[in-house]
């Protein structure tokens, strides 16, 4: 039998959600249910994908089903397409696997030509709501299919009010409608050389068309990229009878969601518009009223919405999203997906689940998004600076969190912006999918219209970042740059400050602080995500600052202390400096004896702070170039200090400089051509050690040295040995009995080809995937970005590999080396502590791998751990 493209509601479940998407899956799991959900039928992906392989076409059998199944329906509904009396209408509507709100395309009232329109003028006795329904039609046919541009039709219903003297859109009647209807058509004829599709059949098709080819659009991209959603997923298709709450004051159209999507809070919550249609909600142009009040319109409709609502959370045992459309008094559900919703409410939700028994906590880990725990770690309004602020105006408190920035009115901007280190606040009228990658570089985003579940609040609450919509008194005028509120106007660039948990806006500056996210249920629900992890989570940290915490966020031990991190901070570069420009041991041996105690002090705050916790301490990797100086009055001050003249200071830094840096003398190479500053650097560890050892006889001290840049088990070797030597000494004359660990980094391919012959001499790898990925790819990790974009718009890369762990190159590098390690020694210990080791999809593979822990930048120690938990939870080892 050949394979099928095209599913019935009926013919379909939940589980259908790789072939259906999930907006026609859950259509089919409420049709079986028996809820009222107007029918239809689902295009799949697999039609999708077929499209984008046979060069953008819709494959002949493809049609063919498509229009059976029009047929089909046509006969459910006893209405047949472009028919004078009783024509049929449908909606056309993406719905990929995972929801991706407002990134793909819809198409309502399709079927609607000259004629239909008066034979749904007539049956449905309103003639202005069908002329309505007619121009609405072509507006998002030439838009979307068509890729008119939605501005000129804007201005031709501007023109006709203008002519008229009415100000809005309900002001227009009958007549009105169909002189915007031959407007419409003669701008399309004009722009497009042809009359606009009269044959609904063909309207349908191109709108199939045109939602495929909007799964490949510049915003949907973006969010797949964001969201690591796959390319190849592609999208399905739905065509549905339309239903209409634009039919009068009897109907409407809503969104709403079982419990509070912002804070979890069990109660249904939502918002609706009466005479709306489809998008109206979403779109943020009018503002809605809450669903509470539904109860007091129209109170049978609403008790059964309730019911259903509940229904479907049980069902699904998760906090539900649903739009509905009421049509003459008659509720439809249009779909259902498990609600977007904060980190906080997120967890509450989790929480509360296994409270009424309703998952396991097993489920529960599964049910927050590791990445979302961010927006939990990040900063507040200082509660002092906070009193001391004026409210200046307040809007909907869409997504949690403080912000404060400079104000700036496009998403270029807030790129431009952002991208010269400035902190921003994003203020839209209301936002759209264009905006996305403005929206994700800023500190906050402010919108003029628009409600709970417009764009920005749903877009916003996703990303973790603090919004605060539907400010209506704000009155922006974007050509000038600036906004008025409360009497004041704010110009581009002027700070401003708002409060995404309480809907507050400041006119001012106002402090932060970090958040504080042992409150609320977090704490419950990280222990559950502890006990079911098997990887350890450790931290990258370079001061005793970072280290703290780290360790206040959970990390159980530190993965990486880069040692010549500890130099960025004051005046400390200059000893490091010294070092490199040193001619000989004797300036050398002089920079050293300056860099020792330091080094001493800060492991020693380090180790305090961990209180006995594994610290894996890295020797010297100073790409030259980092570090060397280039300002004149630098090279000036260091001449000075060594007592050289500055000339021979500028011949020494030239003789230094380096072609390819990344691949010079850095990492244990250093310590191969100067094995005094291996040296110094074991003496600052051991020691440091030893003092805290002494200082606390219950923390059981093991210090951890790693040397870096390994290619070949030789040069391991050769630093080893001057560990080992240097070491030894010193614990021997402490008088106390101390263990040490001498590991390597993997992190340059022949290390991962030879780390069978490493491991004789490595106690512990630590996985390097930073420079492992830059080595395996062969492109510079400083530079990748510059030409990345080109790759992602090919579609030759999805996702940018210092981000995420290239499993397929650089992940097999990382299993064969792990597993060759471990046959070699099998009590070695492997963890990760490139920037994948805060990356959840890394994180997993890591767990798959058999790594015993991932080390991470400390704020993304959480994620980290609920990653690992995830991961243990779906592939347990
Ligand atoms: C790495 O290369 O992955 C690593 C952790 O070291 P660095 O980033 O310091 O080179
Ligand atoms: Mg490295």
């Amino acid at each position: 039998m050949s394979k099928k493209y095209v599913y019935k509601f009926s013919e379909g479940n939940k589980d259908m959600r790789e072939l259906l998407g999930g907006k026609g899956a859950n259509l089919a799991e409420m049709t079986a249910a028996g809820m009222p959900v107007p029918q239809g039928f689902t295009v799949t992906t697999e039609a999708c994908t077929r499209y984008y392989d046979d060069g953008r076409a819709i494959a002949p059998e493809i049609q063919e089903e498509i229009m059976q199944n029009l047929t089909w329906l046509e006969e459910l509904n006893g209405k047949k397409f472009g028919d004078p009396t009783n024509p049929l209408l449908v909606s056309v509507r993406s719905g990929a696997r995972a929801s991706m709100p407002g990134m793909m395309d819809t198409i309502l009232n399709l079927g609607l030509n000259d004629v239909a329109v008066e034979g749904f003028a007539k049956k449905t006795g309103n003639p202005r709501f069908a002329y309505d329904s007619y121009r609405r039609f072509i507006q998002m046919f030439s838009d979307v299919v068509m890729e008119l541009s939605k501005k000129r039709f804007e201005e031709i219903i501007d023109d006709v009010k203008a002519k008229k003297g009415v100000k809005l859109d309900v002001d227009l009647d009958a007549e009105d409608m169909k002189q915007l209807v031959v407007l419409f058509k003669e701008f399309y004829k004009k722009e497009k050389g042809e009359e606009f599709p009269q044959d609904p059949k063909v309207q349908l098709m191109e709108a199939v068309k045109a939602v495929f080819r909007s799964w490949d659009n510049p915003r949907a991209n973006v969010y797949r990229r964001m969201n690591e959603i796959p390319y190849d997923w592609g999208t399905a298709v739905n065509v549905q009878t339309m239903v209409f709450g634009n039919s009068g004051s009897n109907s409407g159209t809503g969104v709403a969601f079982t419990r509070n999507p912002a804070t979890g809070e069990k109660a249904l919550f939502g918002e609706y518009l009466i005479n709306a249609q489809g998008e109206d909600v979403v779109a943020g142009v009018r503002t809605p009223s809450p669903i509470s009040k539904l109860h007091e319109e129209m109170p049978a409709v609403y008790d059964q919405f309730a019911e259903i609502a509940d229904r479907l959370e049980k069902h699904y045992k998760d906090m539900q999203d649903m739009e509905f459309t009421i049509e003459d008094g008659k509720l439809y559900m249009l779909q259902t997906r498990n609600g977007k919703r904060t980190a906080a409410a997120a967890l509450k939700v989790a929480v509360d689940l296994v409270d009424e028994g309703m998952i396991d906590e097993k489920e529960a880990v599964l049910r927050v998004e590791p990445k979302q725990l961010d927006s939990l770690l990040h900063p507040q309004f200082d509660a002092d600076a906070l009193k001391k602020a004026a409210v200046v105006g307040k809007g909907l408190a869409a997504s949690p969190g403080a912000a404060c920035g400079k104000v700036v009115f496009t998403a270029e901007e807030a790129k431009e912006w952002h991208e010269r280190g400035e902190k921003i606040v994003l203020v839209r009228l209301e936002t759209s999918p264009e905006d996305i990658e403005g929206m994700q570089v800023a500190q906050g985003i402010l919108t003029v219209r628009g409600g709970m579940t417009s764009h920005a609040a749903v877009v916003a609450r996703g990303m973790g970042t603090c919004c605060v919509s539907g400010c209506g008194e704000i009155v922006v005028d974007y050509d000038k740059k600036c906004f008025t509120l409360a009497g004041k106007t704010y110009k581009e660039g002027d700070w401003i400050s708002i409060d995404g948990s309480t809907g507050n806006i400041y006119g001012e500056a106002i402090k932060t602080v970090p958040a504080d996210p042992s409150s609320g249920p977090f704490g419950r629900f990280m222990a559950w995500a502890d006990k079911y992890r098997q990887l350890q989570v450790y931290t990258n940290a370079d001061n005793p600052r970072d280290a703290k915490q780290g360790y206040d966020f959970g990390a159980q031990g530190i993965g990486l202390c880069r040692t010549e991190h500890m130099f960025f901070e004051g005046d400390r570069i200059k000893a490091i400096r010294e070092m490199i420009v040193s001619e000989n041991a004797e300036e050398r041996a002089k920079a050293l004896a300056k860099i020792m105690p330091l080094q001493q002090g800060d492991f020693e705050g380090i180790y305090e702070e961990m209180k006995g916790q594994p610290v894996v301490i890295r020797f010297l990797d100073p790409p030259l170039h980092e570090f060397v100086p280039t300002k004149e009055e630098d090279i000036v001050d260091l001449a000075k200090e060594m007592g050289i003249t500055v000339d021979r200071l500028h011949e020494i830094i030239n003789g230094l400089h380096e072609v390819n840096p990344m691949m010079g003398h850095r990492g244990c190479r250093l310590a191969v051509a100067y094995p005094e500053i291996a040296e110094m650097q074991t003496a600052a560890v051991i020691n440091a050690a030893i003092n805290v050892q002494k200082k606390h006889p219950d923390w059981k001290m093991v210090p951890e040295i790693m040397i870096p840049l390994v290619g070949e088990v030789k040069e391991l070797k050769f630093v080893k040995d001057v560990v080992v030597k240097t070491a030894d000494a010193i614990i021997a004359q402490s008088g106390i009995d101390m263990k040490y660990e001498v590991g390597t980094m993997i992190e340059i391919p022949r290390a991962a080809l030879t780390a069978g012959e490493i491991a004789k001499e490595a106690e512990f790898f630590s996985f390097g995937t930073n420079d492992l990925t830059q080595m395996t790819f062969g492109f510079s990790r400083d530079d990748a970005g510059k030409f990345l974009g080109y790759y992602y718009d090919e579609k030759i890369y999805e996702s940018d590999p210092f981000a995420h762990l290239d499993q397929t190159g650089v992940g097999q590098l990382v299993e064969m080396a792990a597993k060759a390690g471990k046959a070699t020694r099998p009590s070695i210990h492997m963890g990760i502590c490139g920037e994948h080791g805060g990356d959840p999809t890394s994180v997993e593979f890591c767990h798959n791998v058999g790594l015993n822990y991932v080390s991470c930048s400390p704020f993304r120690v959480p994620i980290a751990r609920l990653a690992a938990a995830q991961a243990a939870i779906k592939n347990p080892r």
